[in-house]
């Protein structure tokens, strides 16, 4: 229950990068036979990218993940006296890297999302300036899944002559990426969250985007990313994406969008929950159609997020963990502290209810047989806690 930290590789996957481990190991930069194998290989997965993105081959570059990518946007294309519109809701690896182009004197305006987790697209018309060079926003965020309306900033972007980078870590393989009709000069993702490897990802640069490279060397990716090619991982990626393309076909990710759906509403049916990213509030025999029509946000198909009153989540993870369930909390740990989640801060959610939030995230190998079994263990961890918590009895201020 937690695909959206990272999936597992799929049998298939790791099938496909094995002989580039050892019998095809060869570097794709070198001239001799092992090396022109290994460099056919990085091609036909930039083939595969390319499909994957809807865009040319030269356009994909291969590279470590989704926070390379994030970081390349902004230290790639962003200079003294430029201004660069975000949001707050974006991946430490958006966000940090805009803290730090704060001391270079680059202008960051954070857009915050509604109370639903979506951003409005006249909120970044509004933020525009003549100065301003690039704008990130992510496809679907990590914590609420809530899918961004990206054609429109993309729109918004064009009309104003202004570089547009889309973190699509989380939405790859859970939607269809289409970097023409998002409208996007620059679009990353990662491997790990689509049952791929870890370590490697690829970004879309649209042709004669004016960016640096973040990493210098030799002349790899068309001088835009230095470094030895790493062959298993790229062909993996690829791999993982030709499944995901065939996943969003042929009724899987339906399947998981069903299965989540199945988990929120039957939680939902638990006195004192909600669902953050979405209007939803729990409500006991809650039935469908209602519960379809009162949820209108467009969301991934594997994630839900939903707070829990009375609860600590922390204490919730523990519980389910102890059970077999692996889920993450609302909040994260910065250097000892616990901290609620900013995105669901964002969103306008109190500290006590932002910490008491779980995001259920599954992967798309999820059974009926799991959800099962989850609907089985948190109930009663819930009942549990509660009976014994502070928050519940009234003893913590
Ligand atoms: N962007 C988003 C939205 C993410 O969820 C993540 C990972 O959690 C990243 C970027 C970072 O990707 P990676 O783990 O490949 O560095």
């Amino acid at each position: 229950m937690d695909a959206n930290a990272t999936t597992p590789l799929l049998p298939e996957v790791m099938e496909a990068m094995r002989p580039y481990w050892i019998e095809r190991f060869g570097n794709a930069s070198s001239i001799h036979l092992d090396g022109q194998q290994a460099h056919s290989a990085v091609d036909r997965a930039r083939a595969t990218m390319a499909e994957f993105f809807n865009c040319h081959d030269a356009e994909v570059v291969f590279n470590s993940g989704g926070t390379e990518g994030d970081n390349t946007a902004i230290f790639g294309l962003l200079r003294p006296g430029d201004h660069f519109i975000t949001t707050s809701i974006e991946h430490s690896a958006i966000l940090q890297a805009a803290h730090r182009m704060d001391s270079q004197g680059v202008q960051t305006t954070f857009i915050a999302p509604q109370p639903s987790g979506l951003i409005d697209p006249a909120d970044i018309q509004r933020a525009l300036r003549p100065e301003t060079r690039l704008i990130s926003v992510m496809l679907a965020n990590n914590e609420t899944g809530v899918l961004q309306p990206v054609e429109e900033i993309g729109r918004i972007a064009r009309e104003a002559g202004v570089i547009f980078h889309i973190d699509a870590v989380q939405g790859a393989g859970k939607v269809p990426l289409d970097v023409r009709r998002f409208g996007c000069h620059l679009c990353s993702i990662s491997a790990h969250k689509m049952h791929g490897p870890k370590g490697v990802g690829a970004m879309f640069v649209r042709r004669g985007t004016p960016i640096d490279s973040l990493i210098v060397g030799g002349s790899h990716e068309r001088r835009r990313r230095a470094g030895t090619e790493n062959v298993p991982g790229i062909v993996g990626l690829a791999k993982a994406a030709e499944l995901a393309m065939l996943s969003l076909e042929d009724g899987t990710m339906d399947r998981v969008g069903a299965l989540r759906n199945r988990l929120e509403k039957e939680i939902l049916r638990l006195s004192g929950t909600g669902v953050n990213g979405t209007q939803t509030s729990g409500a006991p025999g809650l039935d469908s159609e209602i519960w379809e029509s009162t949820n209108p946000v467009p969301r991934v198909a594997n994630t839900t997020n939903i707070w829990f009153d009375q609860l600590e989540g922390e204490a919730l993870v523990i519980a389910l963990d102890l059970k077999g369930v692996a889920v993450s909390g609302g909040s994260a740990c910065h250097s000892g502290a616990t901290e609620p989640s900013h995105v669901l801060m964002a969103m306008g959610l109190n500290k006590t209810r932002a910490r008491a939030s779980l995001r259920f995230s599954l992967l798309k190998t999820a059974t009926d047989a799991d959800v099962d079994y989850v609907l089985h263990v948190v109930p009663e961890a819930v009942e549990h806690l509660r009976a014994i918590s502070p928050l519940a009895a009234g003893t913590l201020g």
